[in-house]
């Protein structure tokens, strides 16, 4: 963790302990809070390693969507640290290490088996149903908490796997192919929801044989297996468990089966009750916990939504912002506002998609774009109003690598005209990419 370690404390926050694994592009360490004492894993990335140049936007996105999956089988993201050289990611502590361990030392009962499966699902579909893909399931990721309950790491954060493939440098570390869906290692396209599931079955099958379905020395003709979808169950294995890996280890993604059919098998339904999601205890009073502990992305987003003032939000966060952005002036976003003209708006969509719709917007309204860069878009109108010509400046300053701060405001022209124009076409526009709005009172 060398320089921005002074001791053995992190960014003055957490006291780092020892290794607790090595991944192929990240080392992972304990930590503690020095404030709320809590134990957490921080996951080191060197930047030039993995994306040569900072952050790219793709990561970014995939980081914010994966602050949105808060569910108790998945490792939660509590923060994100950066450096000129490295990204730590700040993780909740699974305790209980790499399910596979166990698997290592023999394949598992049915019930336990099925438990485990059965939180594997449950956190996939939630997931799925916020639109976020795993594409990299496997057993390194899937770890267990003090409990015993699984815990997914890396939702989300998967991007970071795909850019290292696309920059064809550790392609060939990337290791076994052997819970990659068949679509997925065709380079077809695919349906991330279909290839999760896919590795699900995988997982079910090793947790219940204590080896791989596809397995063989020869790549090839592992290749070749999954393909096909040749795979011989064990004789210990249920009927039920049988039928179901058939339909799960489907070589055609489009008839597989789909999360909600998995979960109306009676294998899988068994010992299912009043709403408890397979780990004996339920998901709402796990989040609530999570969230007293720790001042927690969440919170601050709350407080946006709230309209509290932004500043509250830079003073909580002006550590990471600080050590985020080398030479990022944030003076300037101190200072009062002029409130009747400036909208300042939170978008978690990356700069250029942002700029992409304000320049959709403006040749809606039939503005020109006069000037334009990644943090920047003046637009303008082409005729004269009552005091000249319309012109509005829109500016995104990066918060964190996962939220920018877009503020709008009338550069010239009548303020009424603005208004209409704001209120009739802008506003409704913005609302895609619009995470939250700072302050309502400010609106227009
Ligand atoms: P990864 O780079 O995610 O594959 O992480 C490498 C190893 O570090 C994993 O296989 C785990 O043994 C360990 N590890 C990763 N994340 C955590 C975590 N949140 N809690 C505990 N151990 C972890």
């Amino acid at each position: 963790m060398e320089s921005e370690n002074k001791g053995n404390v992190l960014m003055l926050k957490y006291e780092v302990g020892r290794m607790l694994g090595k991944g192929t592009f990240a080392k992972v360490y304990y930590a503690r809070n020095l404030k709320t004492s809590q134990s957490v894993a921080i996951k080191v990335i060197e930047k030039d390693k993995v994306m040569m140049g900072g952050l790219n936007d793709q990561i970014k996105r995939e980081i914010s969507v994966m602050r949105l999956v808060r569910h108790p089988n998945i490792v939660e993201l509590y923060e994100v640290m950066a450096t000129k050289s490295k990204i730590y990611f700040v993780l909740e502590y699974a305790k209980g290490g790499e399910l596979f361990d166990k698997v290592a030392k023999g394949k598992l009962k049915e019930d336990v088996a099925r438990k485990y499966f059965k939180q594997l699902i449950t956190s996939v579909d939630f997931c799925h149903s916020r639109g976020v893909y795993h594409r990299d399931l496997k057993p390194e990721n899937i770890l267990l908490d003090e409990n015993e309950n699984l815990k997914i790491s890396d939702f989300g954060l998967s991007a970071l796997a795909e850019s290292r493939r696309q920059d064809g440098l550790l392609h060939t570390t990337c290791g076994t192919p052997a819970y990659v869906a068949p679509e997925v290692i065709s380079r077809k396209g695919y349906d991330g929801a279909k290839a999760d599931i896919w590795s699900c079955g995988v997982i079910l099958f090793v947790l219940m044989a204590g080896y791989l379905p596809f397995h063989d020395p020869n790549l090839m003709e592992v290749y070749r297996k999954i393909r096909k979808a040749e795979f011989k169950c064990p004789n210990w294995f249920p009927l039920e468990v049988r039928r179901l890996l058939v339909r799960i280890l489907d070589p055609n993604p489009n008839t597989r089966i789909t999360i909600t059919k998995i979960m109306e098998i009676p294998w899988f339904r068994k010992g299912i009750d009043g709403g408890m999601n397979g780990n004996g205890k339920e998901p709402q009073a796990e989040t609530d916990r999570r969230e007293t502990n720790a001042v927690s992305d969440s919170q601050i987003i709350n407080m946006i939504e709230k309209g509290q003032d932004i500043r509250k939000l830079m003073n909580l966060n002006a550590f990471g912002l600080i050590s985020l952005s080398d030479g990022f002036d944030l003076s300037g976003m101190f200072e009062e506002t002029d409130h009747k003209r400036e909208t300042r708006f939170i978008s978690s969509q990356p700069a250029y998609t942002i700029i992409a719709k304000l320049e959709e917007i403006a040749s809606f309204i039939k503005l020109k774009v006069k000037k334009k860069d990644c943090g920047r878009l003046e637009m303008e109108g082409t005729k004269l109003g009552k005091r000249g010509v319309l012109a509005i400046d829109a500016e995104i300053f990066e918060l964190t690598p996962l939220f920018n701060l877009v503020e709008m405001r009338k550069a010239s022209g009548d303020t009424l005209e603005y208004h209409e124009l704001w209120k009739q076409d802008i506003r409704p526009a913005l609302n895609d990419i619009i995470w939250a709005w700072q302050g309502e009172q400010q609106q227009h």
